[in-house]
């Protein structure tokens, strides 16, 4: 048994996707766990990434005063479009905010339950994907800053959703579309001024999860209302761990929560 804070898994982009948790010293692979039965057991405690102990968060895993306050919750972590460090201009710390937003973002088109597009930095592209269960993705363009990848993505955002279905996702239910014709259609509607940070060369990047078995219907587990008891893991997906008795657990939406962890 292990004293877990729960975390994101750390993944490998490999074939399949290698996952891993990270246990003190020791990364622990979720893959080997595969065929195995996992317990969880929270023990009534989360922490915020401050560092405060609390029962529970105030919303999503941050404490009152981090959601508020933090640069890493500021409105411009989920809108990049509202991105002001390039014009020197502090939203909550400055110097915090000029190094996460002025260095190179990519925009990217992937396929997780449909067409989706999203904004991310340039060393976290396939992290990004796998995180989102994306089967395949493309690379669309290339900004200097975090704010024009966000200005290219909402205008994307008329013709292509930014949202996955996790549902669909889980259970292989996808819309397929080709990502090179779909580049080359969206990037035909960009005006000059976004058009020229859109990449020439267009390479799709295929994705494969270790998952032994879909689930039918999906039904999520979380930790405020139920514990893990025992089930067998039969597959990995994104963030979610899938269960043989279709259930599934959102590993990173239960970052920061105090748990056991065992397996037999
Ligand atoms: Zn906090």
């Amino acid at each position: 048994m292990h004293k877990l804070l729960i975390d994101k898994m750390s993944v490998k982009y490999n074939d399949p996707v290698d996952y891993y948790i990270q246990l003190g010293d020791y990364s622990l692979s979720v893959n080997d766990l595969i065929g195995k039965k996992i317990s969880i057991n929270w023990l009534n405690t989360v922490f915020c990434s401050c560092g405060r102990k609390m029962k529970k968060f105030y919303r999503q895993s941050f404490c009152y005063d981090c959601f508020w306050n933090s640069p890493e919750a500021s409105p411009s972590i989920f809108k990049p479009e509202l991105c002001t460090a390039h014009l020197n201009i502090e939203e909550r710390d400055l110097e915090w905010e000029k190094k996460f937003q002025l260095q190179p973002h990519l925009v990217y088109l992937s396929i997780s339950s449909g067409l989706k597009v999203g904004v991310t930095r340039k060393n976290s592209l396939e992290s990004r994907w796998i995180d989102q269960g994306a089967i395949e993705g493309i690379v669309f363009a290339e900004t200097p800053n975090r704010y024009l990848a966000g200005k290219i993505e909402i205008f994307l955002k008329n013709y292509v959703a930014d949202r996955t279905s996790w549902m669909k996702m889980l259970k292989g239910d996808i819309n397929k579309v080709d990502l090179i014709i779909k580049k080359n259609e969206l990037s035909s509607y960009l005006n000059p001024e976004l058009k020229k940070y859109v990449i020439n060369k267009s390479e799709i990047k295929k994705i494969n999860f270790p998952i032994n078995k879909l689930p039918n219907k999906v039904k999520s587990i979380v930790l405020d209302k139920k514990n893990i008891p025992g089930l067998k893991l039969v597959g990995i997906k994104g963030q979610y761990l899938i269960f043989d008795n279709d259930e599934v657990f959102n590993v990173r939406r239960h970052k920061g929560y105090l748990v056991d962890f065992f397996t037999s």
